[in-house]
C-alpha cells in the first residue's frame, strides 16, 4: 500500500476526550472515528488491525474443531421470551419495533438464537458433540461507554456455543475453550491470564475470564505471579485427547487467580508472599459451563445412547474482538505511539523514502516493496512528499514492528537503515539483508 493513495487521517493534536492511551492512540492514528456514544466506525488502518483479530480467533476456533457459521444482529423477541431472559436482560438490551408491531432487539449475545437452531435440526446424540460459533457485532446499551472501544454499545464478538450429551462431554468444550483461548490470545501477543469468575445465579463453578494485566483495567485482580511464567508456546494440542486438554486446563488453573468477584483472601494469604500481586484487568474473553439452563427452558432435547431423551448441555465462550484491538494497544505502546505485535499489525513494515522524486531512492523503495509483496508480506510505503521528521512520527504512531529507511546517503553505499518499532534500535545493511529481515 502506498501511503498517498491510503486513508490514515491521522491526528496531531490530542484528543481531549480520551482518557486512556489506548483510546488516544486508535484516534490519533486514524483508526476510528466515533458515530456516536460507543459506537465506532472502524476506519481502514483500525479495520485492518480488526480483521486480523477476527482471522486469528478463526483459525484457532476451527483447529479446535468448532464450526463457524453466522446469525443475524436483529432477532425477535419472542425467543427471548421463552427463555425468561427478555424482561430480566433490562436496559442493556436495545429493543426495536418493526413495520408490524413485532417486538425485536439487536443482540446482545445469542444463546436464545442457537438454541433454537439446535432444536430445530437435532434429536439424537449421534450428532454431537457439536460446537457452532460466529463472529458478529453485538449491542449493549451500557450506562457507561467509554475509552473508545473498549466498552463500546456496539462492539464485535465471537461467541461459540457447545451442545454436548452431559455433563462431562460438556466439561470437555469447555477446556477445548480454555486451551484454544490461550493460544489464540499469545497468538495476538497477548498475555491474558485465566481467573476464576462469578457465575452469578447461574450457580457452579465453572466459568473463568480472560484478563489482560493493565492499570486502566476495569477489574481488580488478585493472581499468584507464577501464573505470568507459563507460555502456551508452540505445543501441538490435540483437541480430541481429553486428558491433554485437562492437563493444560490444570496447569493453568493451578496458580492462585481470581477477579475481586470471586476473590478469596484466605486461599490468596496461602500464595508465598513474594509472589502475591493485585492489579487490574481487561476483560477480554469468558468460557461458561452452564449446563441445561437454555435446554431445559427452551425444550432442546437429545436421545442419549440408553433411548432417553435427556436436555443437551451447553456452554457459551466469548472473545471480545473489538475490546482485544484496545487490550492490545494498552498492553504495548510508548510516547510516541503503538507497538503492534507481528500477530496483529496492520502492515508488517514501513518503508521512508527520504527523498521522494529522487531517482534512485523511488526505484529502492519500489524495489523494497515489491519484495516484500513477494514474500507474501503487507508494506505500507510512505511515498508522500513529506519531512522525513513527519514521516518517522506517523510511522512511530501507528506502531508497525519494522521501518525500512531509503536515503540518498546510504544508497550511494547500497546500504538502507532498519529500524525495530520495538527496540528503536537501528542497523544498516543492504536492501536484500533488511528485505530478509522482516517477516
Ligand atoms: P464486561 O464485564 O466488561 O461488561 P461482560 O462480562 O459483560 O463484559 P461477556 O458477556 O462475558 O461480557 O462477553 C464476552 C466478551 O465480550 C467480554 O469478555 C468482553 O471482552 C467483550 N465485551 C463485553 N461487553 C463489551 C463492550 N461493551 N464493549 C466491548 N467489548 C465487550
Ligand atoms: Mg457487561
Ligand atoms: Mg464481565
Ligand atoms: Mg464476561
Amino acid at each position: 500500500m502506498r501511503l498517498s493513495r491510503y486513508f490514515l487521517p491521522v491526528l496531531k493534536e490530542t484528543p481531549a476526550e480520551a482518557q486512556i492511551a489506548s483510546h488516544r492512540l486508535m484516534l490519533r492514528a486514524g483508526m476510528i472515528k466515533q458515530a456516536s456514544a460507543g459506537i465506532y466506525s472502524w476506519l481502514p488502518l483500525g479495520f485492518r488491525v480488526l480483521k486480523n483479530i477476527e482471522r486469528i480467533v478463526h483459525e484457532e476456533q476451527q483447529a479446535a474443531g468448532h464450526i463457524p457459521m453466522l446469525m443475524p444482529t436483529l432477532q425477535p423477541a419472542d425467543l427471548w421470551k421463552e427463555s425468561g431472559r427478555y424482561d430480566a436482560y433490562g436496559p442493556e438490551m436495545l429493543r426495536i419495533r418493526d413495520r408490524q408491531d413485532r417486538d425485536m432487539l439487536y443482540g446482545p449475545t445469542n444463546e436464545e438464537m442457537i438454541t433454537d437452531i439446535f432444536r430445530s435440526h437435532v434429536s439424537s446424540y449421534r450428532d454431537l458433540p457439536l460446537t457452532l460459533y460466529h463472529v458478529q457485532w453485538k449491542f449493549r446499551d451500557e450506562m457507561r461507554p467509554r475509552f473508545g472501544v473498549m466498552r463500546g454499545r456496539e462492539f464485535y464478538m465471537k461467541d461459540g456455543y457447545n451442545f454436548d450429551v452431559d455433563r462431562d462431554a460438556a466439561l470437555h468444550a469447555y477446556n477445548r475453550h480454555m486451551v484454544s483461548y490461550l493460544k489464540t490470545y499469545e497468538r495476538m501477543g497477548l498475555q491474558a491470564i485465566p481467573m476464576r469468575a462469578d457465575s452469578g445465579p447461574i450457580g457452579g463453578d465453572d466459568t473463568h475470564e480472560f484478563l489482560v494485566l493493565a492499570d486502566t483495567g476495569e477489574s481488580e485482580v488478585f493472581y499468584d505471579a507464577a501464573i505470568t511464567e507459563l507460555k502456551f508456546g508452540d505445543r501441538v494440542v490435540d483437541y480430541d485427547d481429553v486428558d491433554a486438554c485437562r492437563a493444560i486446563v490444570d496447569e493453568w488453573t493451578a496458580p492462585y487467580a481470581r477477579t475481586d468477584e470471586t476473590h478469596d483472601a484466605a486461599k490468596f494469604d496461602a500464595v508465598p508472599e513474594d509472589r502475591r500481586r493485585t492489579s487490574r484487568g481487561i476483560e477480554v474473553g469468558q468460557i461458561f459451563y452452564f449446563g441445561t439452563k437454555y435446554s431445559d427452558a427452551m425444550g432442546a432435547t437429545v436421545t442419549n445412547k440408553d433411548g432417553e431423551v435427556v436436555p443437551v448441555h451447553m456452554g457459551s465462550h466469548g472473545i471480545g474482538v473489538s475490546r482485544l484491538v484496545g487490550a492490545i494497544i494498552e498492553a504495548s505502546h510508548d510516547d510516541n505511539g503503538i507497538i503492534w505485535p507481528e500477530g496483529v499489525t496492520p502492515f508488517h513494515c514501513g518503508i521512508v523514502n527520504l527523498r521522494q522524486g529522487d531517482t534512485d531512492c523511488d526505484a529502492a523503495c519500489a524495489l523494497i516493496e515489491g519484495s516484500l509483496i513477494a514474500k507474501g508480506l503487507d508494506p505500507l510505503y510512505d511515498d508522500r512528499d513529506e519531512r522525513a521528521g513527519a514521516k518517522f512520527a506517523t510511522m512511530d504512531l501507528i506502531g508497525l514492528p519494522w521501518r525500512i529507511t531509503v536515503g540518498p546517503r546510504g544508497l550511494k553505499n547500497g546500504l538502507v537503515e532498519l529500524t525495530s518499532r520495538r527496540t528503536g534500535e537501528s542497523e544498516e545493511m543492504t536492501v536484500e539483508a533488511a528485505i530478509d529481515r522482516v517477516g
